[in-house]
């Protein structure tokens, strides 16, 4: 059991860092629900529930998701679903079940940035950013890669395009974590396709911006040649799959992403 020498309850972002920076073995709570997997005596607890950062708030630019919004939540967004091809539906729906999406959050997901995430991989695909007290606004390949020090994530922005995207996965049995998934997303004429649960982090392999992209208007071979790119990722041996057996899948997950996000109708902003 996780238990909590102290609990405190701050009121905005800014006061949550502030305890994060002068305790050094401070944990801050999102939803909980993987903490409290953990057994061991923590001496502070910073719980955000009262930072007023449980809205998805959507502008014109895009939508503005609070950490502290629940996966449950962003999923039944309809205005977000609209906007991105119904992905984050696609990738949380086999996420352990209702109750439990409805407390998990999304700040908690792409903070921990967990090597099986399917959130990260379908939020790579997008136009999307991460907003901390501390490192302040950076994109979200460059946070996934290098993660962030002892700071507060605040915010996902997720800018607005007329996307297509889809996200795919196989798991070995209803509701475990996904062996392999991949995502793609087609935004500003190029594809961006994610491959996770490698089972390492997941990885961009088109899209970024020193990554060769795949143009919207893909010929066969070019298709092909993004699916080989799949075959020179690491992959690594876990209990749900081998590194062979993801080497020989990831293409395969990569192709039916592009084809089920191409047949889709490009989202409205
Ligand atoms: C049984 C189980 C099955 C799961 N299956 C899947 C799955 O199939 N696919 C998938 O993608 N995910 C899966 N997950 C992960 C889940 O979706 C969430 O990503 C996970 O629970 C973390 O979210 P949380 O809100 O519970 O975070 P917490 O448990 O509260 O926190 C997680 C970590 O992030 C830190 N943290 C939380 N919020 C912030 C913040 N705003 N700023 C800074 N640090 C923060 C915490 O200190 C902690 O280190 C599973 C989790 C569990 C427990």
């Amino acid at each position: 059991m996780l238990t909590f020498e102290k609990y405190v309850c701050p009121t905005t972002p800014q006061e949550a860092y502030d305890l994060v920076r002068e305790n050094r073995l401070a944990t801050v709570i999102g939803g909980m629900m993987w903490l409290r997997l953990a057994d061991r005596v923590a001496p502070l607890g910073i719980d955000l529930s009262r930072c007023g950062l449980d809205q998805i708030e959507e502008t014109e630019g895009g939508f503005r998701i609070g950490a502290m919004v629940t996966l449950g939540q962003l999923e039944n967004h309809a205005g977000f679903a609209a906007a991105t091809g119904g992905i984050f539906t696609e990738a949380v729906r086999d996420i352990v079940g209702t109750q439990f999406r409805n407390t998990a959050t999304v700040g908690g997901s792409v903070f921990a940035r967990m090597g099986f995430s399917d959130i990260v991989t379908a939020l790579l695909v997008l136009d999307t950013e991460v907003e901390l007290v501390g490192a302040g606004t950076m994109p979200l390949l460059p946070f996934v890669e290098r993660g962030a020090g002892r700071d507060v994530l605040t915010h996902v922005f997720v800018r607005k395009h007329h996307y297509r995207a889809a996200f795919a996965s196989v798991r070995n049995a209803a509701t475990d974590f996904s062996a392999l998934n991949a995502a793609a997303g087609l935004w500003r004429g190029s594809w961006h396709v994610a491959v996770g649960a490698r089972p390492k982090k997941a990885v961009l392999l088109t899209g970024g911006d020193e990554l060769t992209p795949l143009r919207k208007n893909f010929s066969p071979a070019e298709l092909d040649a993004v699916c080989d790119l799949a075959e020179d990722i690491d992959y690594g041996s876990d209990l749900r799959g081998t590194a062979e057996w993801r080497r020989a899948v990831a293409p395969v997950l990569i192709r039916r992403a592009i084809e089920s996000a191409s047949a889709k109708e490009v989202a409205a902003c």
